[in-house]
């Protein structure tokens, strides 16, 4: 298994300027562990410039002179750019991820780039309302941007992440700093580099790299910065949302999940075979809506899973450069002894392994076998924690009561799919359930079009769509008196 790139040591960018430090951290390839690039390690003083760039970029320059249309025109050139070094974005995203390069080219980065075009069409399309107000008056609203963003990303979709924050911003108005996660910077920075070759002014997106607990939180803290957005695990979002307390900033989080996904007797098999699969084993399971709860009706519960187990037997993990795998590397090795140690405690806890469990060994990186465990009760540990790999609770419910009872039984609601023929019973669960996204006979459909968001514990605001737009703008309310004579609340 060889790396694509040599090691190089990589820039941040702020203020339009590319800038090294000596203090630096290794990013690995999680498949060879082998170190495949070095990043600054940023402290609060890079921060304070970053931030204070976006400030002036958003109070004055060209950025916030610059016409709606101009705008658009440069989102849909960052769209374009990202196709051109499409084949660059995957290999990196492969080999800092772990991920098979198959999904990095049909998912990761395709969305990527649909994701700067779709928004590239918004920035003329925001605007506010006249209003009806009573007497001889006139209220209208103004849609404004929010202003300086600090944009916090995970490691399981690093580009696509850092585009669904990046490309709403911009499309509003704003100004950003991203940081991205610490163990895969680097599509983050090669996407930086596409956006000031797009011609983004400078100060408009900085990206910088560092540890979340240092640079994460001064940013989420910080007083020059108007809005969080964070995507991340649920306690790391509740620190965010303290954080940001402080100076009352606008917060939206994307968190965790553990989604149901439920399939009822009468569902087509192969279908819902095929669609539970790519529910869990998608991106190594590292994905936060995967169907980690996978609810199954109980007169078809054994031949369900036994066609679920022959299928998963046959899926091909090994190197992510390779196109033929489908199921890379997990992304680090904490994630690997996290897996790990789930796996230990859902055997403790009595569910049946029935297939997989174990890391794999004649593999040199960080790999893991597709996991599947049985006799799973909703109220299981494995049942009720993220476990954030590709391990498979398979869960038996009596009815529909049953399931929607059982599928609501947590702390999170991100995501669900419902495997059905009988239309009527789809819509009926589709309402029942709490969650944000409701997938009928499929399962991991992210268009950019479509909102996503959690429920309860999963998340704050909605992303994607044009429900994104509301995150990263603000209305002004605008009241405009008509009247010739004055109000005459004082004439005595
Ligand atoms: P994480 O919370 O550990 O880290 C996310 C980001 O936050 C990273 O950039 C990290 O450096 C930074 N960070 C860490 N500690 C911080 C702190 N104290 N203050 C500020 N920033 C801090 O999450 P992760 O392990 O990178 O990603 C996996 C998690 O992300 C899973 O829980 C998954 O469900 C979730 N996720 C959610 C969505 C969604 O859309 N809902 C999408 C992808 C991932």
């Amino acid at each position: 298994m060889a790396t694509a790139v040599a090691t190089k040591t990589y820039k941040n960018l702020i203020d339009g300027e590319w800038f090294e430090k000596n203090e630096q951290f290794d990013v690995e390839n999680p498949a060879t562990r082998e170190i495949v690039g070095r990043v600054p390690r940023c402290d609060r003083k890079d921060v304070d410039r970053a931030v204070k760039a976006a400030r002036v970029a958003f109070e004055s320059g060209k950025w916030p002179k610059m016409s709606a249309g101009d705008r658009g025109r440069l989102l849909y050139k960052i769209g374009q750019l990202i196709r051109e070094n499409a084949e660059e974005f995957a290999r990196l995203e492969s080999i800092t991820n772990g991920k098979p390069i198959r999904e990095t080219r049909l998912a990761d980065v395709a969305l990527a780039a649909d994701c700067f075009e779709y928004y590239a069409g918004y920035t003329n399309k925001i605007h506010g309302e006249t209003v009806p107000t009573p007497g001889n008056s006139f209220n209208y609203t103004l849609r404004e941007p929010v202003g300086v963003v600090a944009q916090i990303i995970p490691w399981n979709f690093p580009l696509l992440m850092a585009a669904w924050k990046i490309a709403p911003a911009l499309c509003a108005g704003n100004t950003v700093i991203l940081k991205p996660a610490s163990i895969t910077p680097l599509t983050a920075l090669k996407l930086a580099e596409v956006i000031t070759e797009a011609g983004v002014p400078r100060g408009v997106v900085n990206v910088i790299t560092g540890p979340g607990a240092e640079i994460g939180e001064y940013l989420a803290s910080h007083p020059e910065v108007d809005k969080v957005a964070f995507t991340g695990e649920t306690v790391t979002g509740r620190l965010i949302m303290q954080m940001a307390s402080g100076t009352m900033k606008k917060v939206s989080l994307e968190l965790g999940g553990k989604s149901p996904n439920i399939v009822f007797a009468d569902a087509d098999l192969n279908k819902a075979v095929d669609g539970a699969l790519f529910g869990i084993f998608f991106n190594q399971g590292q994905v936060c809506c995967a169907g980690s709860r996978l609810f199954v009706e109980e007169g078809i519960y054994d031949e369900f899973v036994k066609r679920f187990v022959e299928k998963a037997r046959k899926i091909r993990v090994g190197d992510p450069l390779d196109e033929n795998t489908q199921m890379g590397a997990l992304a680090s090795e904490s994630q690997l002894r996290k897996v790990s140690e789930f796996v230990e405690i859902g055997q403790r806890e009595g569910a049946t392994l029935a297939y997989g469990g174990n890391p794999i060994t004649n593999l040199p990186g960080y790999f893991f076998e597709p996991t599947i465990f049985t006799n799973v009760t909703n109220t299981m540990r494995i049942a009720q924690e993220e476990i954030f790999g590709p391990v498979v609770c398979v869960i038996k419910f009596k009815d529909e009561k049953d399931a929607i009872f059982q599928a609501n039984d947590t702390i999170y609601g991100l995501a669900s799919a419902v495997w059905t023929q009988d239309l009527t019973k789809a819509h009926r669960v589709a309402r029942a359930i709490k969650a944000g996204t409701v997938w009928v006979n499929t399962y991991n459909q992210l268009p950019n079009e479509a909102a996503f968001g959690g429920y309860k514990q999963s998340g704050v605001g909605r992303e994607l769509g044009v429900h994104a737009l509301e995150l990263y703008t603000q209305v002004k309310s605008v009241f405009v008196d008509l009247n010739e004579k004055p109000m005459g609340w004082y004439d005595n």
